[in-house]
């Protein structure tokens, strides 16, 4: 261990989804900002995501809106239709009415793209790969952060964007592991030469409904429909592994949702590859910050992913955090982590509680309360 300590105004620890945002948005508002990540590199695992508007006015004061709506596919509705019969359920307007109601654009991309983006836009000297944090000493005028690596750094402020095992949670709230919430996801790109080969259409943004709320969300992940992806969501009696995700394969597939809708036997046919991935939850934390430690994302309101918002409510944390922290400067902190956790806290565990009981967009409703929500403007406090 080296015995320099370096100086950083706010340390955000973890360049996720949420990490890179807050990074992003604090520099952007003058503040000196150190992101330190434990990956050596990200790679692009095979995932999509959602986008809501929310949080494209977000990616547009970080200057990355419209890169990503170019890569990323548009779809013009969510439909939710029954897996045996293909009965419509719902259909959700997006495209065009999302941009004229709710102030942006909805798009679903691969995730490794929209990080990648994430990334690109940060000053790279200020983004520390290959940095886990193993310490954090909380001292009277700084917090010492000391990372895997060796190296110290104290922080005036520290982001704990370190997802569900958050450390700065652990910090805070001592050591509980996140409970299995019962249900499993199978993540698959398909193989695009199948999907086109059957001849039939495949939506470009459609969650499949069966008994016990079972469901494959299908969508593109590129805006020129070139790259198709699927996630479940399945109830199972325990996770037994100790990785984050294993294999699973079309025969596993076939086994759960086989002698379905033809389209969605057709998703089973082009299935190549595909992963299981356990979906961990935490009741609402009671404390999202202490001293110079706050929390945003994951690492202090994780969900099950059946809203598509999880990293929706990251990014939003993020920019409501920025202005809190524009309000009071850093000398305020106090008041700035107060004021973001009173704006906060109520959206963000309406959304986790939605999200885990799964039943976003089953039925005809009006989602404007989270698609038309400004985070840049919304009322603080
Ligand atoms: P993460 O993205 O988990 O990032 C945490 C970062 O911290 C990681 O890079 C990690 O390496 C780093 N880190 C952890 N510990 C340390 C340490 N000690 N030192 C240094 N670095 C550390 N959300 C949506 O909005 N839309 C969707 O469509 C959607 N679909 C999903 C589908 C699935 C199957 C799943 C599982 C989730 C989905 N989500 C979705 C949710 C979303 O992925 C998460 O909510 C989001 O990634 C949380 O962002 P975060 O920045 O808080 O944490």
């Amino acid at each position: 261990m080296t015995d320099a300590i370096e100086r950083v105004e706010i340390a955000v620890i973890g360049a996720g989804l949420g990490g890179a945002a807050a990074a992003a948005l604090l520099a952007g508002a003058g503040f000196s900002v150190h992101t330190f990540e434990q990956a050596p590199v990200f790679t692009r695992l095979g995932a999509g995501i959602h986008i809501g508007p929310n949080v494209m006015k977000i990616f547009r004061r970080i200057g990355i809106e419209k890169k990503l709506e170019s890569i990323g596919s548009h779809p013009d509705f969510w439909f939710s239709r029954d897996g045996n019969t293909g009965e419509y359920l719902s259909r959700i307007p997006l495209g065009g009415y999302g941009r004229r109601e709710y102030g942006a654009s909805y798009i679903t991309i691969h995730r490794g793209d929209m990080h990648a983006v994430q990334i690109d836009a940060l000053p790279q000297d200020r983004v520390h790969f290959g940095h886990r944090l193993i310490a954090i000493e909380e001292r009277d005028s700084d917090v010492l952060l000391t990372f895997e690596n060796g190296r110290r750094i104290a922080a005036g402020l520290v982001v704990g964007a370190d997802g569900i095992n958050s450390m700065i949670r652990e910090m805070l709230l001592g050591p509980e592991k996140p409970r299995f919430s019962g249900w499993v996801g199978h993540r698959a790109l398909v193989n695009m030469d199948k999907v086109r080969a059957s001849g039939l259409q495949f939506e470009a943004c459609v969650k499949w409904w069966w008994e016990a709320s079972r469901h494959i969300m299908a969508y593109a992940t590129k805006g020129d429909g070139s790259e198709y992806y699927y996630v479940t969501g399945v109830p199972v009696d325990g996770w037994e592994h100790e990785t984050s995700f294993v294999d699973s394969s079309r025969e596993e597939m076939e086994a759960i949702f086989g002698g379905s809708h033809p389209v969605v036997q057709a998703l089973i046919d082009a299935t190549e590859t595909v992963t299981k991935w356990p979906f961990w939850n935490r009741d609402p934390l009671n404390l999202w910050s202490r001293g110079r430690l706050v929390m945003l994302g994951d690492a202090c309101h994780p969900m099950r992913p059946h809203m598509a918002q999880g990293a929706c409510m990251a990014i939003e944390d993020a920019a409501v955090l920025t202005r809190c922290l524009e309000e009071t400067g850093t000398g305020g902190y106090r008041d700035a982590f107060a004021l973001y956790e009173a704006t906060r806290r109520e959206r963000a565990t309406k959304v986790q509680t939605i999200s885990n009981a799964n039943t976003w967009l089953k039925e005809p409703e009006d989602p404007a309360w989270v698609y038309a929500y400004d985070p840049l403007t919304a009322q603080l406090g």
